[in-house]
């Protein structure tokens, strides 16, 4: 089955009522035959639903639809992206454990990274997403994940994917990779080796900015690489939250059920089933969307690319962008998805075209239908010191598009009349 059609049909059964569409189940909880039914249900002798924050019918087709575009095995949907992107950290590591990140994140990212979780204990270390070879030496045997995305917001770097995951393999650590901005569709990591993909379900996958969630998909055997594995005690020792469970001994999909069965339900940041019906409605075109957005994205930057007031334009789909290459090493027919970035002098210069556009929104998302201009600067960014801001990328005059499936030619001619303003 091609993406196309499993984005329409993949973790759906119709029921006895042959609903076409998903329904919303909106239930806390779920009666049980009987206390033995109960009683299996938790102990995991018979699988079915127990409570929404632990599993949910229609989360469980969201996630099942999802991991299908990601030829993964099993997916665990939670209330955002950054939830999904913790629960995938947090999962292999703990307290005196260090994580490897690429210095290009999203801004969330980043401070989740560097403040966040060092007050949990986990350390993270950065390394260039251009230099995989800066990654070795910062491992050690307490170093649990490497981190980073395909292709980069806001900074929009394509990673070296197999580079990364080769140097991940030689020492059994788990890689995670945030794939938002390039989607299933214009590259499916779990193909490349990389053991865990995230998700901003908040952006591409509903598609039209309506609802926030995350997703994280584990790939296929991934058991293999966690079984008797020194570096993750935690998946092949007993655990004393689920009445000494041996995750590696449970024959389900082990990194989703750990994260499912310790995290969401003890941290609980589970996604509400409308906002996973919403999901399921966006996937159904995102793969007739993405090709749009990313077709869109391309005539912009090739009109900036030739403006005067332009200093520099950030868009893989550039033949002269330093990473042509690995987008098209890595991302399906030349898609560049519809994430670019430009240069203009300074602060104000950026301030004064952001003000002018008409057809762009002024909002810190990406991935909406409707196109979005955003100045990291002032805004996603904020937070970052100088010193952090420089390395993902970020410069006072720096200007980020969300490419939305307007007409390319009245983008183009919006933001001339911005720039020349
Ligand atoms: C938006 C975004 C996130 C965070 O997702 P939320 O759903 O807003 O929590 C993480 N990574 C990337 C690349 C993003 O664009």
């Amino acid at each position: 089955m091609t993406q196309q059609t499993k984005a329409l049909h993949a973790g759906y059964e119709k029921d006895k009522q042959g609903t076409m569409v998903v329904p919303i189940y909106q239930t806390t909880a779920y009666e049980f035959r009987d206390v033995e039914h109960a009683a299996n249900l938790f102990a995991l002798k018979e699988l079915g639903n127990i409570y929404t924050r632990l599993n949910n019918p229609t989360t469980d087709v969201f996630e099942k639809r999802f991991a299908e575009m990601e030829e993964g095995e099993a997916a665990l949907a939670t209330a955002s992206g950054m939830a999904a992107i913790f629960y995938a950290i947090a999962n292999a590591a703990e307290a005196g454990d260090n994580i490897v990140c690429a210095t290009q994140l999203y801004g969330g990212t980043l401070t989740q990274a560097a403040h966040t979780l060092k007050r949990f204990g986990i350390e993270a270390r950065f390394f260039d997403v251009h230099a995989p070879e800066q990654i070795e030496p910062l491992i050690d045997d307490k170093t649990k994940v490497i981190f980073f995305e395909t292709l980069t917001n806001p900074s929009i770097d394509v990673a070296d994917i197999e580079a990364i995951v080769a140097i991940a393999d030689k020492y059994h650590i788990l890689t995670v990779v945030d794939n938002t901005v390039a989607t299933p569709i214009l590259c499916q990591p779990l193909k490349h080796g990389v053991d865990i993909v995230v998700h901003s379900a908040s952006k591409y996958t509903t598609g039209q900015g309506l609802a926030i969630g995350g997703i994280m998909v584990e790939r296929k055997d991934l058991v293999e690489k966690i079984k008797e594995n020194p570096r993750y005690p935690q998946f092949n020792e007993p655990d004393p939250s689920y009445h000494g469970l041996v995750y590696v001994d449970v024959p389900l999909p082990v990194y989703t059920l750990r994260a499912r069965l310790a995290l969401l339900r003890d941290l609980g940041a589970v996604v509400a089933p409308f906002n996973s019906w919403l999901f399921i409605q966006g996937l159904e075109t995102l793969p007739i969307r993405m090709p749009v957005h990313s077709k869109n994205a391309q005539r912009v930057a090739e009109f900036l690319v030739r403006h005067p007031k332009v200093l520099k334009v950030n868009y893989p789909g550039l033949k002269s962008d330093p990473n042509h290459t690995m987008a098209m090493k890595y991302f399906k027919d030349g898609m560049c998805s519809g994430l670019l970035s430009f240069e203009v002098e300074d602060f104000e210069t950026a301030k004064r075209i952001v003000d002018r556009t008409q057809i762009f929104s002024l909002v810190v998302n990406i991935g909406d239908s409707k196109s979005i201009i955003t100045h990291p600067a002032s805004t996603t960014h904020q937070q970052l010191n100088e010193e952090e801001m420089a390395a993902c990328g970020v410069k006072p005059g720096l200007i980020r598009l969300s490419i939305g499936l307007e007409d390319a030619d009245d983008l183009i001619e919006d933001l001339k009349q911005a720039l020349e303003g």
